[in-house]
């Protein structure tokens, strides 16, 4: 039976895939409603069940309806504990109070302050955060988070919302993306139960709206939240919201909303740079080691990888579990040879890099200047600001090192390039126009 469905699973995973994760699968026993494959590593398991677990089981239903889940195990382990699922697709803890018809969604284990990794991208929504979860009186409201897509928005709300019911186990903390919000409310209206959820949402202590740019166009949820924010911030409750970029440019969102939202503190997580990326990497290997001690890993690889997944820490948190897991199973050390062949597709696809050459010109398109003035030695702010404005996105956009940037820069000194981008971080939080100028250089040129 297991050979038949190998041969579904292959049509539906592709053949690589196939061989390296599927391939590898013994089907060991299936016992009340459980079937368990046996995998040749715990690395093997964890990924597999993240990754294929839903399909597996779809396929194992086919034949064997009674099957309600599917298990990998390294045989011998069964004392140990299962290979854990990824807590995306983990049951609810129950470890916050709350009124159980309340449309919460779990949080995530592993989205904890201990497992967030602090650097200047981050420092300031940090920091914000950390003061919510401590738990003292409200001071700003909402705290409006927002940043791309996976620079940490989801992980620091979850880290808030351990933290503070931790601290205070009777706080009633509701965390929920907008589209769950949305989805709740409609689904109230429909069934008629408009006086539940209001006084269902009014009895929050701590709302955590993720994502709120998905209610943007949608007029009578804005309604609704807008009553909702409106009733918990007149109650001395605590909001805090994410968005993928800020409450001004959310397009499609009700003026009133989008200036109640700006009421509180906003903060942005900036792109990820090389240190940050470097230090989660770190944390995540050393995770790792403890899941799978014997693996070596060469030097260089976390840098490389660091280097070139620029974008998302989604992807590169992937890459490296993906990374370990083929390492596992190979048993193989991590080499430079190995990454590059192993995440082959992912580097690829990782963005072309931005080249000085388009900053400069973006920049001096933007600023309105010469490309020789901005390269040249004038030294007048019209053109030394944007200079130091393009060095600082050279800095932080390409792998250029400050050297090598200050020779683009018409043969400048690599001090004068450090001193221009320590000049443009620091604008970057009192000067409300450069960080407009930044967002907006970095999202065209990221186009
Ligand atoms: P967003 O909600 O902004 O799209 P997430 O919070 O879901 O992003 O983060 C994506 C992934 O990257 C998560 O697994 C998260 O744990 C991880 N991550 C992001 N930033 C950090 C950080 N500073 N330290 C550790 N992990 C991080
Ligand atoms: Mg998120």
């Amino acid at each position: 039976q297991w050979g038949r469905l190998k041969q579904d699973l292959l049509k539906s995973v592709g053949k690589s895939n196939f061989k390296s994760w599927i391939e590898p699968l013994e089907l060991s026993h299936l016992e009340e409603g459980v079937a368990t494959f046996a995998v040749p590593t715990s690395f093997v398991g964890n990924y597999v069940s993240q990754k294929y677990g839903d399909q597996i089981l779809y396929h194992v239903q086919s034949v064997s309806p009674e099957i309600r889940r599917v298990h990998f195990q390294v045989p011998g382990n069964q004392a140990r504990r299962p290979a854990q699922a990824r807590p995306a697709a983990a049951p609810a803890e129950p470890a916050i109070r709350r009124d159980p018809m309340m449309p919460a969604a779990p949080l995530d284990k592993r989205f904890t302050f201990d497992t967030f990794v602090v650097g200047k991208p981050n420092e300031l929504a940090h920091a914000a955060a950390k003061r919510v979860a401590s738990g003292g009186p409200v001071t700003f409201n909402p705290l409006f988070l927002y940043g791309g897509v996976g620079l940490g928005k989801t992980h620091l709300m979850h880290a808030i919302a351990w933290e503070l019911s931790e601290r205070q186990p009777e706080l009633n903390v509701v965390y929920l993306s907008a589209e769950q919000f949305m989805y709740r409310f409609v689904q109230a209206l429909r069934e008629r139960k408009m006086m539940d959820f209001k006084s269902m949402f009014r009895a929050v202590d701590v709302l955590m709206v993720d994502d709120v740019q998905f209610i943007a166009g949608k007029e009578s949820t804005q309604e609704e939240f807008f009553h909702t924010f409106n009733a918990l911030v007149d109650g001395g409750k605590q909001i805090i919201i994410s968005a993928d970029r800020a409450p001004g440019e959310i397009e499609n969102l009700e003026e009133r909303i989008k200036s109640r939202l700006q009421c509180g503190l906003v903060v942005d997580l900036h792109p990820t740079n090389y240190e940050l990326r470097l230090g989660i990497l770190q944390s995540k290997v050393e995770y790792y080691r403890t899941q799978y001690p014997g693996l070596q890993l060469a030097d260089g690889v976390l840098e490389f990888l660091a280097m070139r997944i620029t974008k998302n820490v989604r992807v590169l948190e992937g890459a490296l579990t993906r990374l370990f897991a083929f390492a596992s199973l190979v048993g193989h050390e991590i080499t430079l040879e190995l990454t590059q062949d192993c995440l082959a597709d992912v580097l690829r696809s990782s963005e072309r890099q931005v080249t000085i050459e388009e900053i400069q010109r973006q920049v001096s398109d933007h600023f309105n200047i010469r490309l020789s003035d901005l390269i040249g030695p004038k030294r007048v702010r019209v053109f030394a600001r944007p200079r130091q404005v393009a060095m600082y996105l050279a800095k932080q956009m390409t792998s250029r090192s400050l050297p090598e940037i200050g020779r683009r820069f018409g043969g400048r000194d690599h001090t004068t390039v450090m001193h221009g981008v320590r000049r443009i971080d620091e604008l970057r939080v009192t000067d409300s126009q450069i960080a407009e100028d930044l967002e907006l250089l970095r999202r065209t040129l990221e186009a």
